[in-house]
């Protein structure tokens, strides 16, 4: 027996690089999905800015329009899509839709990671689906592996190279000996990076993203303030020579972890985004280039790796018809998703966190200095695994790495630290990842 297709207008707010690798995807997959699906799937409205610029993509004009705030609550629209970016008016528009019961989509891990909760609640009194597997991670399908298929998974860890412009400039550094700056030119010229480039490299976006994963790993909101995060402009050539003669890759991560209470109340959540010492034997330790991979750490299903591309037109918009096709098909059948009561999540704060730690001091080679240095390590109980020197004279440097101690006692040493006279500056300071 068969059925007619079920026709599924679609607003697209934004035709930028993602909306408008959408609308040709959309357009190319219609009669595939149709097939497969029965939903009949046609974008029918596109808000923009500028109603002049060519958007290269084969779209009748008449779909175009400069009007968002109609489109948006149109009753010819049946769900919307927002790819335009930032926090207003995109927060009032997806409100505004889901206030009208049109489903949503959207790719704004800024938006997510703000404000959040609050449109999920929307979503929710409104009935009605709001998706977002584009926000994190780009064309990695993660947010619904992680709320459908490992929903039930006790998850204890999560950890991930999220942000591409940082990993392409690091595997630049590790690979072809660039400097921090050689590498951030390479990457702004081959469009990786922004003119300005401090929301990759200095770890905002990634704690955009961390705050998602977590909130949606562990049912509790965590916005990205919550969020520890930590850059990697500070890293050296000689910090990346000494992590590969000892069996590591440096990478940014992102970590989001589940730890009992030591109080015995609700579990806590800590999430944070540094640069780390990978192992050479972890799988996060061989994603090259501009590529992502969250790695996840669960309690039955062991250990996970989702791989490819983090950002992108094509990658992105893949993201969004995913959702699109989801949503549509929960329209159809009058249900949507639903996310749990997502308490605010009770936030361990860095400083109680624990790890292995590699650090750079810049010293003079003086007699004394290294039972100096040893000598206000102990003070605060950190205790050194390893260290090794190089250089001479007033360039010395002296690399350590310390057993797992905790952030604040680590903290501790690098203050007295910086006040011997014998050291001149405090370089790298990297955690060291366990486990792979
Ligand atoms: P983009 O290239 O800057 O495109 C933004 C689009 O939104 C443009 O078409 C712009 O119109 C339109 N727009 C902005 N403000 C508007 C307003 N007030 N009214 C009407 N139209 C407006 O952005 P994008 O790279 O496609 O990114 C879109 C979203 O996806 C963002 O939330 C981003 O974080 C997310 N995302 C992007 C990537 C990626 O690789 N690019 C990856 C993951 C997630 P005009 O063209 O007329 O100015």
């Amino acid at each position: 027996m068969s059925t007619s297709p079920t026709p599924v207008r679609v607003a697209l707010l934004g035709c930028g690089n993602v909306g408008s690798a959408l609308a040709t995807l959309v357009a190319g997959q219609h009669d595939e999905i149709q097939l497969r699906t029965g939903l009949d799937i046609t974008i029918t409205g596109i808000a923009v800015r500028d109603l002049s610029i060519d958007r290269g993509i084969d779209v009748a004009p008449e779909v175009f329009t400069d009007d968002i705030s109609s489109l948006v609550i149109a009753d010819n629209v049946d769900i919307v899509i927002e790819l335009i970016g930032g926090i207003e008016p995109a927060k009032s528009l997806i409100l505004a839709a889901l206030a009208a019961g049109k489903p949503v989509i959207t790719g704004n891990k800024a938006l997510l990671a703000e404000h959040g909760a609050e449109l999920y609640k929307a979503a929710e009194a409104g009935g009605v689906d709001l998706l977002f597997e584009a926000a994190v991670a780009g064309g990695i399908p993660l947010m619904r592996p992680l709320r459908e298929s490992l929903l039930g998974e006790p998850i204890n860890r999560v950890l991930g190279i999220i942000n591409g412009t940082t990993n392409y400039i690091l595997t630049q550094m590790t690979e072809n000996g660039a400097s921090y700056q050689d590498a951030l030119a390479e990457a702004q010229e081959l469009g990786y990076a922004e003119a300005d480039p401090t929301a990759d490299v200095e770890g905002f976006d990634a704690g955009a993203k961390a705050a998602i994963i977590a909130t949606i790993a562990f049912g509790a909101s965590v916005v990205a303030d919550d969020v520890h995060h930590e850059g990697i402009s500070t890293i050296t050539k000689s910090d990346i020579e000494y992590a590969g003669r000892n069996g590591h890759v440096i990478k940014l991560v992102a970590v989001a972890e589940r730890l009992a209470a030591t109080d015995g109340g609700p579990d806590e959540i800590a999430v944070r985004v540094h640069p780390a010492m990978v192992p050479l034997s972890h799988p996060l330790a061989a994603v090259r280039d501009s590529f992502n991979a969250v790695f996840i750490e669960g309690g039955a299903v062991g250990e996970l790796m989702l791989y490819g591309r983090g950002a992108g037109g094509e990658p992105t918009a893949s993201a969004v018809l995913g959702d699109l096709i989801d949503a549509a098909a929960n329209w159809r059948a009058g249900t949507h998703a639903y996310f749990g009561p997502l308490p605010v999540a009770a936030i361990r704060s860095i400083d109680d966190l624990e790890s292995a730690y590699c650090l750079t001091l810049n010293v003079r080679d003086e007699t004394g200095v290294l039972a100096e240095v040893a000598t206000t390590f102990g003070n605060h109980g950190v205790s050194i695994k390893s260290m090794e020197q190089s250089g001479l004279g007033d360039e010395a440097q002296i690399i350590f790495i310390t057993h797992v101690a905790p952030e604040r006692d680590v903290r501790a040493t690098l203050d007295e630290l910086r006040n011997l006279d014998r050291v001149r500056s405090v370089g790298a300071v990297l955690r060291v990842v366990s486990g792979g």
